[in-house]
């Protein structure tokens, strides 16, 4: 039954927290149950992707009730894909079709700690994405330096970045994220080890908005970087993915 905390048959599922939402057999059943918008149904079948992997089929659920979430789960097991649909479907209509699009800003923020991971994780926004309009910024020097002007800053939704970069703009003044909704930390046992830890701190800090929802991945934490995710979460729920067994 769904309450086993086994539902994929090569994955042993753990989640501890409060009032942990049920998970999701289907990406069928997000759309029956949160109304997945059936653009990203439809990209994600055209992606090939079939079937929810143990982290997505129960960390989307959470991260689509607003909740945040510390997710531990083995590298190649998906955890991108799990962060990618609920910020997508979160953000609703893309900015540039809405009459309000001015002083919107910035809504999704996803910080990796190399900018090759960065990369990746902005080309699979890309392709959860296609065929909408949504601004999603990989941030390097060069866009950053696009981004100096305030209405081409309103228009973007979404950045994905290394710490430093998004701190160098922040420090000087041409970035501002206090209306960020969604906060992740892609390989954050990384982000919160000593190289990253200040940076990645004063970008929490810059994400000021009250009703913000913070979200970490990784594929292992060491003892110390999970007290420092857990504490800059608010009543998580942290789901442990066990190694498949075959
Ligand atoms: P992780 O971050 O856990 O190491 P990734 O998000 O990089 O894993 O995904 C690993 C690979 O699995 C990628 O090639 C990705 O496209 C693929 N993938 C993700 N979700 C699914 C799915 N539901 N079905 C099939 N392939 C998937
Ligand atoms: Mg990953």
């Amino acid at each position: 039954g769904s309450s086993s905390g086994q539902p994929m048959p090569r994955h042993r599922v753990t989640a501890k927290g409060s009032n942990v939402p049920e998970h999701a057999e289907s990406f069928e059943a997000l759309k029956e149950r949160y109304q997945l918008s059936s653009h990203i149904l439809a990209n994600l079948s055209s992606n090939g992707f079939k079937h929810p992997t143990g982290i997505q089929s129960h960390g989307i659920p959470i991260l689509l009730e607003g909740r945040d979430l510390a997710a531990i789960s083995p590298t190649g097991t998906g955890k991108t894909l799990a962060y990618t649909i609920p910020i997508l479907q979160c953000l609703g209509a893309p900015v540039a079709s809405a009459k309000s699009a001015a002083g919107t800003g910035v809504r999704a923020v996803i910080l990796a700690p190399t900018k090759e991971l960065a990369h990746q994780i902005h080309n699979e926004f890309l392709r959860m994405a296609e065929g909408r309009k949504w601004r999603i910024v990989l941030f390097s020097k060069a866009t950053a330096a696009t981004l100096t002007d305030k209405n081409a800053r309103d228009k973007v939704d979404i950045i994905v970045s290394t710490p430093l970069r998004l701190v160098a703009s922040l420090q000087n003044g041409t970035l501002e994220l206090s209306n960020v909704r969604q906060l992740v930390l892609d390989e954050a046992d990384r982000l919160l080890d000593a190289e990253f830890l200040s940076q990645v701190q004063e970008i929490v800090a810059a994400c000021s908005h009250t009703s913000i929802q913070k979200a970490v991945f990784s594929a292992t934490f060491p003892a110390g970087a999970e007290k420092l995710a857990m504490e800059m979460l608010r009543d998580p729920i942290r789901i442990v993915v066990g190694l498949k067994d075959t």
